[in-house]
């Protein structure tokens, strides 16, 4: 089953008198269980397009379905609901509450879906075990590593049990051990069967991938298969 399906997207940004045309018509299919890279340098469209992919932005034409459902077809309440449920974010700056614990952090999208105290702590530090945080609940986000925070990330993306973990350059403020560390989560996540899409302009990091999509001047330049890595 498609979980993303795309056809025609474009999304031009008027700059006064000029039109920047951001992304020129993309046709996509992503499959469930999928892990894909969106690579491609910078300016190429690859945030413009994750945002529309994401439900934040609306694109100036052209057709999305997510998980079966044509987004331009849903109320701002069922987009923000689409937004919780069934989509995950990871963040290049990881976005969490300074102030609360990693627990708390990791329960917020369940308070807003209505889940009740119990539950919300249940899940959340299921997920915190997931990551390999079960012993960082109680600390707040300053009192851990950058790793760590983008785990605990992770971890708040994963809560809803999403159809689409969606990840914005998830290691672009780790160093490459803790690049490695945060790319072999997604590894084992979409071998557990997570669909995975995720923006970098690092081919290293696109390597972790089953398939990339490479944009150029807001089009699809090339889409293909990694080679499998043989790693058991
Ligand atoms: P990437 O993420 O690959 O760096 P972007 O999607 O950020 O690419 O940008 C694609 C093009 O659209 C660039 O020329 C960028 O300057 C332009 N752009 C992106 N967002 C806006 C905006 N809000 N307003 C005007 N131009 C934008
Ligand atoms: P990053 O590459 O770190 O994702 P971007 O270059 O995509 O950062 O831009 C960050 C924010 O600024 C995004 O919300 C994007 O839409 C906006 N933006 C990018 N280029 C422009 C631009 N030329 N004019 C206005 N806003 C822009």
């Amino acid at each position: 089953m498609d979980i993303i399906r795309t056809e025609g997207i474009e999304k031009f940004y008027h700059l006064g008198a000029e039109t920047v045309r951001a992304v020129r018509g993309i046709d996509l299919l992503i499959q469930k269980e999928e892990f894909v890279a969106v690579m491609g340098p910078s300016g190429s469209g690859k945030s413009t397009f994750m945002n529309v992919l994401g439900c934040l932005d609306t694109p100036t034409a052209g057709k999305y379905w997510l998980n079966g459902q044509q987004v331009s077809e849903l109320t701002e309440d069922d987009l923000a609901r689409v937004r919780n449920r069934e989509i995950g974010f990871v963040f290049q700056t990881f976005n969490l509450l300074p102030r609360v614990s990693c627990l708390h952090n990791v329960e917020l999208p369940l308070i807003y879906a209505g889940v009740p105290a119990k539950e919300r702590r249940e899940r959340a530090a299921e997920k915190l075990e997931l990551v390999g945080l079960g012993d960082r609940m109680d600390h707040k986000p300053p009192e851990i590593s950058g790793g760590q925070r983008q785990r605990v990330a992770i971890a708040r993306a994963l809560v809803n049990e999403p159809a689409l973990l969606l990840a914005d350059e998830p290691t672009g403020n780790l160093d490459s051990a803790t690049s490695v560390e945060v790319m072999d989560i997604f590894t084992t996540l979409n071998r557990q069967g997570q669909t995975i899409v995720l923006v970098t302009h690092e081919s290293d990091i696109a390597e972790y991938a089953k398939r990339q999509v490479h944009l150029r001047d807001g089009v699809i330049e090339r889409d293909f298969l990694n080679e499998p890595t043989g790693v058991a």
